[in-house]
């Protein structure tokens, strides 16, 4: 007897829709990549972080290694993309070149300088960058890290920098930080307003809460899965701010290209003119990537995207004979190189011009997705095809950039909440029974779309009806099964997981990273806390209250006000009111302490940390109308 909490098995009409895609290799150079330049890999599996829990543990996707054949309930090209990120260990990329892969979902790679090694992109954790360090120090040479680059604004770039170097190193101008410009801003921007839903949301992406395995998770795209640690952040010491900018660091020459607006808001491709090496940062991969990934975040900018890619290719491929990048496996080669990037060019161009030509007959963005295919020059590609990003909703992204979420049409311009529509067409249906009467009969028929758009009213109508939920979760699970992204692989299979599950326990959403809150400026803290400003309790509040920054005495952040008006938080910058009720004295580095709830507020007014004059109830009014998140909110009922 199946546990009904369990994953289940594939359909008939899974395994013959994924066993008629079988067989099919896109390139068989692909495996020769990853492969090629192997030294060694670790001997220990697990990687632990400094309280001894589970970072990562590649032995749990030893499932991917053994050769075996793709089971019935994985998509067959997904499970080969698999197979071939699961390939880990350190791996010599070009004579004074090395990458560690495998470790953590990006990829770190080290540079020999003349006096240690140039890192660029520390991982994700701490540990994991450490243990590629200890990797490459036992099997290469045992050097200093010179310098670090982070190619861009995203956490699996940076957050492991303190695993390669220190504060102090870094201080005392032993180890420089190169990123591009804005960089700073960026890291802390996309997770400030937005992050507790979003990292709710990206549990769906990546899928951590789903058991590796045929029957969960098996890739998460760019790489086999996501590292569980909180980011790190060192300052850069040094930012690019234009395109052709060279630097000489740790002896090696580096051209830079800024490519704003592309996969992150901040990030840069660099080229090693002596050598002919690029790297392309993560604005390319072996993958189609996320316009918007499915966690959620600001669209992304699809022309910039492919208009630098086509800037790299001008600039560097005449010269360039090994091309790595922040994901996945290089590429080698000065044709091979020309015709990864033109394709990598291309496809971007091809989402977005063809979005755009059909929105322009009046076409929608649902009807858009189900109409266009990626033509055979892409679909023959492994690297083009998509197990991180998926056409259908890249082309809403792109879509929704320029047009909106809204499609034109007044019928959905002010529709009804899911639980509220639920109801209708439970009622509609004739009762919930005869809904899912007729959803069955379209789950015997492999309609599992259909199946999951009827079911969903069911479960927001009746979220306790074990029938509507065990049928949702069983097609979410099919589709899950078939799907070629990694991505709606996870979230189809963890929104399963949930309806026989539940969510995740709710807990205080923490602060998620306290080391990126370091990084804060004192406008984003205050940003952070408006978004919490319990509207309901501030009818009739006005007040404004001084703060003063000793600690950043000469910049414009020494001073700022904070007001309460019409329920909604604003304030100030480099200046104080004198009709304030009261005024706070506190150093920025303890206003983030207690931000990060290091500490709080009366116990810093109790040991003098901070200091009050005026009406203290003023500050009590702003900071007991503040809203507390939860995690584990649920998703797929109400
Ligand atoms: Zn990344």
């Amino acid at each position: 007897m199946q546990d009904p909490k369990l994953p289940k098995a594939a359909t008939e009409s899974t395994r013959q829709k994924n066993s008629a895609l079988d067989g099919r290799v896109f390139d068989p150079l692909d495996l020769e990549r990853v492969r090629r330049g192997f030294i060694a890999a670790r001997t220990e599996p697990l990687i632990v972080d400094q309280q001894n829990r589970k970072v990562i543990d590649t032995a749990s996707y030893d499932f991917l290694r053994d050769g075996r054949e793709c089971p019935d309930t994985v998509n067959p090209h997904l499970w080969r993309h698999a197979t071939l990120n699961a390939h880990h260990g350190l791996f010599n990329v070009a004579p004074n070149v090395w990458q560690v892969r495998g470790y953590d979902i990006s990829n770190i790679t080290f540079v020999r300088g003349e006096k240690g090694w140039v890192v660029i992109d520390p991982l994700t954790a701490d540990s994991t960058a450490r243990a590629s360090l200890e990797l490459i120090s036992r099997h290469v040479e045992q050097r200093p890290v010179t310098a670090v680059i982070y190619t861009h604004s995203h956490a699996d770039h940076f957050g492991g920098v303190l695993g390669v170097t220190s504060t102090e190193d870094v201080e005392a101008g032993r180890c420089q930080i190169i990123a591009p410009q804005g960089f700073l801003h960026e890291a802390i921007a996309e997770n400030v307003i937005a992050g507790v839903a979003m990292s709710r949301r990206a549990a769906y992406q990546f899928g951590p809460l789903l058991a590796p395995g045929p029957r969960g998770h098996v890739d998460s795209g760019l790489g086999n899965s996501t590292p569980t640690a909180a980011p790190s952040l060192i300052a850069p010491t040094r930012e690019i701010s234009f395109t052709g900018e060279e630097l000489l660091v740790d002896g090696v020459r580096i051209i830079f290209q800024l490519t704003p607006e592309t996969e992150a808001p901040a990030e840069m491709n660099f080229f090693f003119p002596d050598h002919g090496w690029l790297c392309m940062a993560e604005n390319c991969s072996h993958t189609m990537h996320n316009l918007v990934p499915i966690r959620g975040a600001l669209v992304r900018n699809a022309l910039n995207w492919s208009k630098y890619i086509n800037e790299s290719i001008d600039l560097f491929a005449e010269k360039t004979d090994v091309l790595f990048m922040s994901h996945n496996w290089p590429r080698w080669g000065r044709q091979d190189v020309r015709d990864f990037l033109t394709l990598q060019r291309d496809l971007y161009r091809w989402i977005h011009d063809q979005t755009m030509r059909q929105a322009n007959h009046g076409m929608t963005a649902l009807e858009i997705a189900e109409l266009l295919v990626l033509p055979d020059e892409f679909l023959a590609h492994e690297h083009t095809r998509g197990f991180y990003g998926d056409l259908v909703h890249n082309v809403k992204a792109v879509y929704q950039r320029y047009l909106s979420w809204y499609d034109g049409n007044p019928a959905n311009l002010n529709k009804f909440s899911p639980a509220k529509v639920g109801e209708r067409y439970v009622d509609l249906a004739g009762g919930a029974d005869r809904l899912l009467d007729h959803a069955e009969q379209a789950f015997q028929k492999g309609d599992y779309r259909w199946v999951v758009e009827l079911v969903n009213h069911a479960v927001f109508a009746q979220p306790t009806n074990q029938r509507a939920r065990i049928l949702q979760a069983d097609a979410l699970e099919q589709l899950g099964y078939q799907s070629e992204s990694a991505t709606f692989r996870n979230a189809y299979l963890t929104a399963a997981q949930e309806l026989r599950n539940g969510p995740p326990p709710r807990a205080e959403a923490r602060v998620r990273a306290r080391g990126l809150i370091k990084a804060m400026t004192i406008e984003q803290v205050f940003d952070t806390l408006a978004v919490r400003a319990i509207s309901e309790n501030l009818s009739g509040v006005a007040l404004t209250v001084n703060w003063l920054f000793p600690d950043m005495a000469g910049t414009p952040d020494e001073k700022w006000v904070l007001g309460v008006s019409n329920r909604t938080f604003y304030y100030s910058q480099n200046r104080h009111d004198e009709n304030a009720s009261a005024t706070v004295q506190i150093s920025r580095k303890l206003f983030l302490e207690v931000i990060a709830q290091l500490t709080t507020f009366a116990d810093e007014l109790k040991s003098g940390g901070a200091t009050i004059e005026g009406d203290a109830a003023a500050l009590l009014k702003i900071f007991s109308n503040l809203d507390n998140f939860s995690t584990g909110f649920p998703i797929v009922e109400p």
